[in-house]
């Protein structure tokens, strides 16, 4: 094990990077307005031992619960996911120990705006409530400017010009208390993103994760695979295993974490030097306050065992959570399907194939996997010929 060359930040009552211990997070899936609800998976989660849990704010009923679910659980360290909505960070950091942006999403509010202008009030916010940050890199929400700029099979490179230029900025400002995360739901992308950010900036702290990692095993195996490969090289500083769970069983991500952790630590490594997918290849996503209906977590689950017949074919099939963030994060899937409250969009790579009932929706997949096992083997038998 390399050591960490990481500075230090403080998040509420936990401090990570330097030499402290990895911290382990997780993310509320519930809607942040189900204050019951969400109360209990901050319960859940607290209850398996994380060290930060966030929570997703996108409007001012959001906030409003947020301030409920403060005073439930005074002593969990919060982080909020600001998403499209930046403008809430002044509202809700009084709340939370921790502000996350995601640099591809600023473009949303105010388009004539520069970032810097935005990322300079998050900056004001965070100092004047004595919140840390974190800069959250997504490979389905990179900004725009930076991903027209490479070739479409290199999603990395502008994942991490966009880190980059979002540390400059917090640097220029003179604000130190951020960390960066890059994700991806491709566990080799992970690992190569976090590489090269480590070596360029190899002062600033790194959340790890595997986003979209889907289920259990599968999606546990993506994730230890990244990073038994990066915390080795002393990379890595918190870490969230991202998995497709039913709400009671939020509490599963801290202790697969942990468990990871602790093999990590005493030498018991299940990865070769690079994963190799091979056959078929279910992401999805963790779920979180946005999901539109419940009924998701189920879907994923009936995909994953619908599909089986098909898992010697190399290809993937993605199953998010809402319109927000699935229509792009399933582009690059052979098949994708994303959740709106009443229907399932279902698309074959960037192209929409329609919108279907839930009853429906599993009929629809298995006809266009079908399809598309036969469109591969015809294209086959032809270059055989
Ligand atoms: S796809 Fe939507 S519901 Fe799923 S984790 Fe991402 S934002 Fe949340």
């Amino acid at each position: 094990m390399k050591p960490r060359t990481t500075r230090e930040i403080r998040i509420g009552n936990i401090r990570i990077g330097g030499s402290n211990p990895i911290a382990v997070q997780s993310m509320a899936a519930t809607r942040t307005q189900d204050i019951a609800a969400t109360i209990r998976q901050v319960e859940l989660l607290e209850a398996a031992g994380a060290d930060v849990i966030r929570i997703a704010v996108d409007n001012p009923k959001d906030v409003a619960a947020l301030a409920e679910i403060r005073k439930a659980r005074p002593n969990a360290n919060l982080s909020i996911d600001l998403q499209e909505n930046y403008r809430l960070a002044e509202k809700v950091a009084p709340f939370v120990q921790k502000l996350r942006y995601n640099p591809g999403h600023l473009y949303h509010l105010e388009r004539e705006k520069p970032v810097v202008e935005k990322v300079r009030y998050l900056v004001d916010v965070a100092r004047a409530h004595g919140c840390a940050m974190r800069i959250g890199v997504n490979a389905g929400s990179v900004d725009p400017e930076k991903v027209s700029k490479y070739s479409h099979d290199d999603s990395i490179t502008p994942m991490l010009e966009s880190a980059l230029e979002h540390c400059a900025m917090l640097d220029e400002l003179g604000f130190d208390q951020y960390c960066v995360s890059l994700k991806d739901s491709d566990p080799n992308k992970v690992i190569d993103a976090n590489l090269r950010f480590a070596d360029v900036r190899p002062d600033v702290p790194l959340h790890l994760g595997v986003t979209e990692a889907g289920m259990p095993p599968d999606g546990i195996i993506k994730t230890r695979v990244a990073f038994e490969q990066l915390i080795t090289r002393g990379i890595g500083d918190t870490i969230r295993v991202s998995l497709t769970l039913p709400f009671e069983n939020k509490g599963d991500e801290i202790t697969v974490g942990r468990q990871i952790l602790d093999d990590i630590a005493t030498g018991r490594f299940r990865s070769v030097a690079r994963f190799e997918q091979t056959g078929l290849n279910i992401i999805s996503c963790p779920s979180c306050s946005r999901v539109e209906n419940e009924a998701f977590i189920d879907l994923a689950h009936n995909v994953k065992e619908m599909t089986q017949y098909a898992k010697m074919h190399d290809i993937t099939i993605a199953v998010m959570g809402c319109r927000v963030n699935g229509p792009g994060e399933t582009d690059d899937a052979d098949l994708g399907m994303w959740c709106a409250p009443s229907f399932v969009n279902l698309k074959r790579g960037p192209h929409t194939i329609g919108q279907f009932a839930y009853e429906e929706i599993l009929d629809r997949v298995r006809a266009e996997l079908d399809r598309l096992i036969e469109e591969r083997a015809r294209d086959a038998r032809k270059v055989t010929v």
